[in-house]
């Protein structure tokens, strides 16, 4: 059977050679007789393969050695929660941007560790959006500031990160290494690994580590940053698998080189927003300022058409189309991963769906 093209959000398409070798060694890698999901993780096999995924992360965020990559278990969904319990003493108080549905969920869980402003709200603004950085209300001595960078559901990104005095958070789990960023404007970042990274279950964190040492004395240690830097994200068995193929997709980035990654993610993002823009079928759900180079949503003028849209595009190999269920519509998400092949395809099939039901 041949491969789809997958749009999916999450978990998404991986790079076919990625699959490929980790095919060619599942029974057997490196000559060592077994699967690297049988071997130790305190082996020197996987010892390898984990450092490789560090170093690979290292090198494509071209980072400081003030700050540390760990891989924690629990997605991007527990780092909502380890965010405020590491970083929110107190009495203080966190800033967080209400985006969208993501953002939303990060407010919900700090708010249970501690103080919380809302410093702009766009998260239920149609045309979706992000704010302007001139209109966040920051609080003076904020522990931290929150943003999610990429708004999955809506298709809204930030393009230009706010400068913040206190320490900026992002939830980058849609758009991390998806385009050049400097980590020295961030203190923490964190991702859910399944949409630009490898498979479900886990997220990166990359954290500047003296913020590390804010943690509370009693804060349980399986919820502490400290306990993953000092282990070097082996206090417990990590999931190797899911390291093993980051790793193999880290090297992927690398050997295509970052700068014609991005690159390219941005040539098919215009490719598809071209056809949104040259028609009157078709509409943009995000604001143009603010629209995602990864998660592209566009309205039908029926819901009937958007039925049929995303029927037709399943029968000619295009799957996943169809909008998070909270919002409805059509979503293509064109990580990292998504050939360019599948843009073509899509374009393609646009222009004849509305000259046909235009
Ligand atoms: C997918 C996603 C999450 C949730 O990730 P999990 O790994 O399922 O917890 C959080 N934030 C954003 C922006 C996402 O796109």
């Amino acid at each position: 059977m041949a491969r789809v093209f997958n749009f999916g959000a999450g978990p998404a398409v991986l790079p076919e050679e990625v699959l490929e070798q980790a095919q060619k060694e599942l029974l057997d890698f490196n000559g060592s007789g077994m699967s690297i999901m049988e071997h130790s993780h305190r082996g020197k096999e996987y010892d390898a393969v984990h450092q490789e995924a560090i170093a690979n992360l290292s090198k494509l965020l071209n980072l400081p050695d003030t700050y540390s990559v760990l891989f924690i278990q629990g997605g991007a969904s527990l780092q909502f929660a380890m965010v405020p319990v590491n970083l929110l003493g107190t009495g203080q108080t966190a800033d967080y941007v209400d985006s969208g549905a993501w953002a939303n969920k990060a407010i919900k869980e700090a708010k249970l560790v501690g103080n919380v402003n809302v410093v702009a709200n766009t998260g239920k603004d149609i045309p979706t959006r992000m704010p302007r950085n001139a209109d966040l209300k920051l609080t003076k001595g904020a522990a931290y500031v929150h943003i999610t960078s990429n708004e999955t559901i809506a298709g809204s990104q930030w393009k230009v990160f706010p400068k913040t005095e206190a320490p900026l958070v992002a939830d980058m789990s849609s758009d991390i290494l998806s385009r050049p960023f400097d980590i020295d404007q961030f203190g923490l970042i964190y991702a859910g690994a399944q949409k630009n990274l490898g498979p479900s279950g886990m997220a990166v964190v990359v954290l500047r580590k003296d913020l590390a040492e804010r943690v509370p004395e009693k804060a349980l240690t399986m919820l502490k940053y400290k306990t993953y830097i000092e282990e070097n994200s082996l206090y417990n068995t990590p999931p190797t698998f899911g390291i093993y193929i980051l790793m193999l997709v880290t090297r992927w980035m690398l050997k295509m080189g970052p700068e014609a990654l991005y690159r390219q993610n941005a040539d098919k993002a215009a490719r598809i927003y071209q056809v949104l823009d040259s028609s009157g079928f078709y509409k943009a759900t995000a604001v143009k300022d603010f629209r995602s180079d990864m998660n592209i949503t566009f309205r039908l003028p029926t819901e009937a058409l958007e039925e049929q849209f995303i029927k037709e595009a399943s029968k000619a190999g295009m799957k996943g189309l169809k909008g998070h269920r909270s919002v409805g519509g059509i979503r293509a998400s064109i990580y990292n991963a998504f050939p360019v092949a599948g843009v073509d395809a899509l374009v393609s099939f646009m222009r004849e769906f509305e000259k046909k039901n235009g």
